[in-house]
């Protein structure tokens, strides 16, 4: 579904990813791990579109999306993103915040996209929240209403940066139960997160990133087991408690 090829990234002259390769398969969740500055991110924001790259290409399905012509509108609504912070907007309800992008870029009727949107909240488990304000919603809730607002758009594939980092921790939980119900229906997924309980449980593959390099690719028990590489041990033992 998701192909990237020798992609590489400067921000001015600094090589932030040097030379990614990697492919994300249909229904695959893959987690994303590393150190801060490692170019998790980076990464994420490539594949979205939300940076041009250096070098290199992505193809999403067979579209090539660093193609200069390939305009964003090809592309809308077919990646999903979900970062640490949910950036809803304060002034509109719940419902209203879901329903607004599948109206004013997918062109919807708004009964359709209200019906869609409902059937999203309970999804979140808050059907009950739809005319509230995102003010009056603890973070986990909030986060989850950004999860349902994402999908609205029907996409493809989701991107989740850092979901939960921002949360505190008792409500950690309920929004990576939402991204497991996620995981279960069979949303293609990469995920960069620290939870390693999760990534566990849940993704198909994990991927550890280091220096804007992917140092190792392995399923989950076998990265957490036996790493291969030794920067992946030393992270590892710094984020895994034992
Ligand atoms: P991670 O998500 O793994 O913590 P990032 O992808 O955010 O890492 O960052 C990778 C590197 O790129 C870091 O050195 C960061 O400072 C740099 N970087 C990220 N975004 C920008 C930007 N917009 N301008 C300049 N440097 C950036
Ligand atoms: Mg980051």
């Amino acid at each position: 579904m998701i192909e990237v090829k020798n992609l590489k990234k400067k921000f001015g002259n600094d090589l932030v990813l040097k030379n990614i390769s990697l492919e994300i398969n249909d229904n695959e969740v893959v987690v994303v791990i590393g150190p801060s500055g490692s170019g998790k991110s980076t990464l994420l924001r490539c594949i979205a579109k939300l940076e041009n790259v250096s070098d290199g290409k992505i193809f999403f399905d067979d579209i090539e999306m660093t193609k200069e012509k390939e305009t964003l509108r090809d592309l809308r609504g077919q990646l999903g993103m979900v970062f640490q912070h949910f950036n809803l907007f304060p002034n509109l309800t719940v419902l209203e915040n879901i329903i607004l992008a599948p109206i004013l870029v997918k062109e919807e009727k708004r009964a359709k996209a209200i019906v869609e949107a409902r059937r999203l909240l309970a999804l979140v488990n808050l059907q009950e929240k739809e005319d509230a304000y995102p003010n009056s919603l603890s973070g986990g809730q909030q986060q989850r209403i950004a999860i349902a607002r994402s999908l609205a758009m029907h996409p493809k594939v989701m991107l989740f940066d850092e979901p939960t980092s921002a949360l505190d921790p008792e409500m950690v939980g309920e929004v990576l139960n939402v991204m497991k119900e996620l995981a279960h229906e069979g949303m293609t997924m990469i995920i960069v997160t620290h939870e390693m309980g999760f990534a566990r449980q849940v993704s198909d593959r994990v991927l550890f990133m280091d220096d804007g390099h992917i140092i190792e690719e392995n399923r989950p028990n076998e990265i957490f087991d036996h790493p291969q590489h030794q920067r992946t041990k030393e992270f590892l033992d710094k984020i895994l408690p034992n």
